[in-house]
This record gives structure tokens, sequence and C-alpha cells, in this order.
């Protein structure tokens, strides 16, 4: 059996306004943790109908938009529009330049996560791209009450230029999650719901733990728990992010 992996830091996600009228809970960058290569940064957002983030470009890197309630519309210069619904992704490339906007898609509350995942300097200027994927497309498995949905990995179609494993995770009270991290990999778990463990570290919603090594990752739910788990391969490549691009 492989080494319990070792938590880094416990951060807490800083509410911040962004966009037009949108509230985001942001994991990183802030004044608690910078990056989690090959992470440049990662927003839990609620949009109310009348908010959003209207046209604004981006560059250098790849971002997974994952929806937790209601819908999100993205418009882009590629000429893109299409609306994503609870439980779907939506991934777009910026890599040399895209220009995009992200709205409301109902009449709802738009809630989710946004994960901005650097490009290795030999794709920062690859052909920005778009990739809608409805929730059906997201494969689901259901062991005895945990519930465990792969946004990004093995079965998943969202495909990423950085090998990534994205793991949505419903863990009722007092049961336990296991997942083995390749090694060399950095990655996070943040709490959407509930509470739970890693080892001595006890976490609650809207904070995060940070990992960088691989190895074993034991989750335990103090009471019932929704959490996001996060890992990538990094590149180990110092990441500049300015304004909405990152170099
Ligand atoms: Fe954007």
């Amino acid at each position: 059996m492989r080494d319990m992996i070792e938590v880094k830091r416990v951060v807490e996600a800083v509410e911040m306004a962004e966009g037009a009228g949108a509230r985001v809970r942001r994991v990183f960058p802030n004044q608690h943790l910078r990056h989690v290569d090959p992470f440049v940064l990662m927003d839990e957002f609620t949009v109310e109908p009348s908010a959003g983030f209207p046209e604004h470009p981006h560059g250098g890197f790849e971002a997974v938009t994952y929806m937790l309630d209601g819908a999100f519309r993205h418009r882009d210069d590629l000429g893109n529009d299409q609306i994503v619904s609870a439980g779907g992704v939506q991934r777009f490339t910026a890599g040399q330049r895209i220009v995009h906007a992200e709205l409301p898609g109902s009449g709802d509350t738009s809630h989710g996560l946004q994960l901005w995942v650097n490009l290795p300097r030999t794709l920062k200027k690859v052909e920005p791209a778009y990739q809608p994927v409805p929730a059906s497309q997201i494969p689901e498995a259901d062991e005895d009450g945990v519930r465990v949905r792969t946004v990004v990995g093995a079965g998943s179609p969202v495909e990423l230029h950085t090998t990534v494993r994205y793991l949505d995770v419903v863990l009722p009270s007092g049961r336990s999650f296991e997942e083995c991290i390749p090694s060399g990999w950095r990655g996070l778990v943040y709490v959407l719901e509930g509470e739970i463990a890693l080892g001595a570290r006890t976490l609650q919603r809207g904070q995060a733990a940070t990992f960088e090594e691989g190895g074993r990752l034991e989750v335990t739910a103090g009471c019932d728990a929704r959490f996001a788990l996060i890992a990538g391969e990094p590149h180990g490549e110092p990441i500049r992010l300015r304004g909405s691009f990152v170099r």
C-alpha cells in the first residue's frame, strides 16, 4: 500500500466581486495561496440572472467550468454560443487568444466551479477552441451512496492539453473515499458542502487542502459532504498571471 498523502496547506477561499455583479469564492490565487502547478486559478462562482461576465479576452491557458446549479451561456469570437446546465462542463482553450462572455443561461442563479489550467510554454500560442459537454456525458458511479462524477479524467470526454483528474464526490456522513494520486502530481481537495477530514486535518465548506506529491489520499466525511478532488501533472514552469492572460 502506498503512503498516505501529506497535506501541504489548508486554506480558506476568499470571497470577492468579479465580472459584472458576480460573486466568487477564490480558492487561489489570493493572499493565502498562489498557484497549484499546473493550476493557475480556481473560483467557486455564484451569478444571479442579472449579473455575469461580459466580453473579455483570455490567452495562454485552458479553463474548465463545471456547473453545480443553474446554467451558463458561453459566447465567443470563434462563433460558439452554447448553454450548459448543472452537471455539465464547458472547456475553452484560450491559446493565443479568445474573446468570450459568460452569462447565466436560465432564469436561475448560476453556481459552479471554474478552474484555469496552465498551458506549457510550447503550447501557449495554440489555436483557441471550445468544448461543451452536457451532464449526460460526464461519467457517474454510485457505490453504496458514494457518488463520484469524473469531470476530467478516465471516461470523461473533456479534453485538455495537461493530464488532469477532476472528481466531484458526494460522501455520506462517516464514509471514506480513497484515491491514488500518481507520483509527482499536485492538487487539492475543495469542500463544497459539509465537513471532511484528511488525516488529522478537518476542512469545512469553502476550505481547500493542497498536496504536492502523489500517494494515497483518504477523505472521510464528518457529516454529509460534497467535495472536488483536482490533481494534475505539473509543468514545472513559472506561472505568470497578468490580468486575464497567463504568460
Ligand atoms: Fe472569462
